[in-house]
């Protein structure tokens, strides 16, 4: 089956960068979200991402009108009935996508690809929910989409080696390089990364050091480009907690028990970029 319409459904973060991928490698691109409004925000975004990739040489003006004449906006969830993939990248709740799946799952032909952008919920009770467990995966971008150069390709229990072959090989024209992982918590990436955040917050937490001091560790002895509490603010705390949680419940091993002051920074609301205060204060 070869892949032209992609549908990409959840306008936020990751969708309008999905969205932008697709289409700068000549996908045609249904982006759908609940309201005009934050279908317009994506557009405006995308638009001033590809300004970006103009200023540094990387595409020409012309390239950028082509990208935004292939992404088609809609409020419709039905707008995606003929594409051969869709792939869901709304809130991370497990409820949210266990409604939206059996929806895809009626709305399109049996043939088409659904892949989730999830985090860290299992690829396999998505599947469960739909009468083509086979052709459900995982495809998991990375954070800015268009820079980032991983997708996590997570094989739920039931999918298909022809959908695992099909989905490999489409990263290939995205630029990107798909890594085969298995369905369980946190698949590979969230699950080394996580606990690694959340034990520099415990370090926080009993006094060992202050938040500079470990992302200056991290950052000139371990050669990361972004301190891990630096990167909480940017992933968002509140989304850092939601993994843990998803890894302590899965494994149900005490090793992944969530530090009480990331579940506090929670609760206060200070959770990172997004609000303005997190580790560190933002304009
Ligand atoms: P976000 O909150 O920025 O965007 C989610 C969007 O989905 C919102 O615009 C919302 O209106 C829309 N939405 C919700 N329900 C919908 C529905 N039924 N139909 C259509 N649209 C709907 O979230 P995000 O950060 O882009 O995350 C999306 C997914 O990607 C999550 O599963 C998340 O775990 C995953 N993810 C996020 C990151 C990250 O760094 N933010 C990285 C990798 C994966």
């Amino acid at each position: 089956m070869e892949i032209k319409n992609v549908g990409v459904i959840g306008a936020g973060t990751m969708g309008n960068g999905i969205a932008h991928a697709f289409a700068l490698s000549g996908y045609d691109v249904t982006l759908v979200d609940t309201t005009k409004d934050v279908l317009d925000r994506a557009t405006a975004t995308i638009s001033r991402n590809l300004d970006r990739q103009i200023k540094k040489q990387k595409i020409d003006k012309d390239k950028k009108a082509d990208v935004l004449a292939r992404i088609h906006c809609s409020t419709d969830l039905a707008a995606v009935k003929n594409c051969e993939l869709v792939v869901e990248a709304v809130f991370e709740s497990l409820e949210a996508k266990l409604a939206l799946f059996p929806r895809l799952d009626n709305l399109c032909p049996p043939e088409t690809i659904l892949a989730s952008n999830t985090s860290s919920l299992p690829i396999t009770q998505l599947a469960a929910v739909t009468e083509r467990p086979e052709k459900v995966i995982g495809m998991h971008f990375m954070n800015p989409v268009p820079m980032m150069k991983l997708v996590e390709i997570i094989r739920g229990h039931a999918t298909s080696d022809d959908t695992y072959r099909i989905i490999h090989d489409l990263c290939v024209p995205l630029g990107k390089t798909g890594v085969e992982v298995n369905d369980y918590p946190g698949f590979v990436g969230n699950r080394l990364l996580m606990p690694m955040i959340n034990e520099a917050i415990f370090t926080v937490y009993e006094g060992a050091a202050t938040p500079e001091a470990v992302d200056t560790v991290m950052r000139l002895g371990m050669g990361h480009p972004m301190g891990p509490l630096t990167l909480a603010d940017f992933i968002g705390l509140d989304v850092c907690l939601a993994i843990m949680e998803v890894l302590y419940d899965g494994f149900a091993d005490s090793k992944y028990r969530p530090c009480p002051l990331l579940r506090k920074m929670v609760y206060a609301g200070h959770l990172g970029r997004k609000t303005g205060r997190g580790f560190y204060t933002y304009e």
